[in-house]
């Protein structure tokens, strides 16, 4: 079955065309600067990019130019728009509504709109993203597939905080997590990869990319989660300022002369690893080059994030009551040995031993711990298209 995978922003787009059967990527690529001017780039699987500037007014228009890039005579990836059986959306924010992905009819597009308030700048973009295809492919089956669904088996004392508990009555104010794609395909990636059995097994995957979060898989379910109500809790990110003391708001605030929306502001986006660097980067990378040039902040910003990791996995070892196997995914989990080394060296309590020759190979599932260490250590490539993929597969057939 050939299936589209659209992952809809306010202002970009990202698809991939793939061939559910082989698991293929038979096209993909994304429209940029929708409402401002607009470009698609697409790409054949074992073809260049190409790249067209065309005006996307809105995603409507997008999602058109996408199509016909789809069956062009050249480049085009199917023959006829109907050899697409599927479409899988990913959504941001399912609130307490979705624990798995669904089928998307009018009662789920209302269910997702009532949790628009969750996710104010995601959530209208990615039923945007769901009215145009229904416009377009009319008929064609469409499914849903929620960031937040995979952690929906949090126990309360993981996901309760510590806050009036009307507000979590009146509001649904509570952790909902994120990457839940990320952390279910990784972890049954893990499970697999190692010939563990998922319902027998304590799995701790640190989701690590320009959002970074950190997930408590016992027995296949996700029993905690390191982001909150939003993504901005947890670990110190690119631009985000994770977990802080809430009263610093205030402070800042009061400092700065700042609005709530100027405070949030810049815990989003002027935080984490680019506010430490005092606007150096937030791309480990350029981070990583300055710390090699003697960059104290660069330095300092790559210590703190690889600490936050480490007690994190710390937590998770002790709410779990004992780990199997870590897996390191996303860009930095994926890209960044050094990364993972600072973290190893905070794990040997925990008897884990990297392999420093496996732990330098990217691009595959590998186990970069020695025969040895007490706890298997692993790089899981993520694949969240693939993973709605599947989803939206197991939900058409
Ligand atoms: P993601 O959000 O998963 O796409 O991850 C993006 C981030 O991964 C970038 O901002 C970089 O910080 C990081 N990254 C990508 N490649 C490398 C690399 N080779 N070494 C270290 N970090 C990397």
């Amino acid at each position: 079955m050939k299936v589209l995978v659209i992952n809809c922003g306010s202002s970009s787009l990202k698809y991939q065309l793939i061939d559910s059967d082989s698991e293929q990527v038979l096209a993909k690529g994304l429209c940029e600067r929708i409402g401002i001017d607009g470009r698609l780039t697409y790409q054949k699987a074992g073809c260049d990019k190409e790249i067209t500037e065309a005006a996307m007014p809105s995603h409507k228009e997008a999602i058109q130019m996408v199509l016909h890039a789809l069956v062009n005579d050249k480049t085009g990836a199917v023959k006829d728009l109907a050899e697409i059986e599927a479409i899988g959306h990913r959504i941001v924010h399912g609130g307490e509504k979705f624990e798995s992905s669904v089928i998307i009819n009018d009662e789920m597009i209302q269910a997702v709109e009532e949790c628009t308030e969750l996710a104010p700048l995601h959530n209208p973009a990615n039923l945007t993203g769901i009215r145009v295809c229904q416009e377009l492919m009319p008929g064609v089956p469409m499914v849903a597939v929620f960031d937040t669904a995979f952690h929906q088996t949090m126990p309360p004392k993981a996901y309760v905080y510590g806050l009036p508990y009307e507000y979590y009555e009146k509001y649904r104010v509570r952790r909902y997590g994120f990457h839940g794609t990320s952390h279910s395909f990784v972890s049954k990636e893990l499970a697999n990869f190692l010939g563990l059995d998922i319902n027998h097994s304590k799995l701790i995957v640190c989701h690590l990319g320009n959002g970074s979060s950190v997930s408590a898989v016992l027995n296949g379910k996700c029993v905690d989660t390191s982001m909150g109500l939003t993504p901005l809790e947890g670990l110190v990110m690119g631009t985000r300022s994770g977990s802080i003391d809430p009263a610093i708001v205030e402070f800042i605030a009061k400092k700065e002369n700042l609005d709530i929306d100027g405070v949030m502001n810049v815990l989003n986006k002027k935080s984490g690893v680019y506010g430490i660097t005092k606007g150096l980067s937030s791309d480990f990378r350029d981070l990583e080059d300055a710390a090699a040039e003697g960059n104290e902040l660069a330095k300092l910003a790559l210590s703190i994030f690889a600490y936050d990791v480490a007690k994190y996995i710390g937590a998770y070892a002790a709410a779990m009551n004992g780990v199997d196997a870590i897996a390191f995914t996303a860009g930095i989990g994926e890209n960044g040995p050094d990364t993972r080394t600072e973290v190893a060296e905070y794990l040997g309590y925990l008897g884990i031993k990297l392999d420093e020759e496996k732990n330098q190979m990217r691009g595959f599932n590998n186990k970069i711990s020695t025969e040895d260490s007490k706890v298997a250590v692993c790089v899981i490539p993520t694949n969240e298209e693939l993973a709605i993929c599947r989803e939206t597969v197991a939900l058409v057939k």
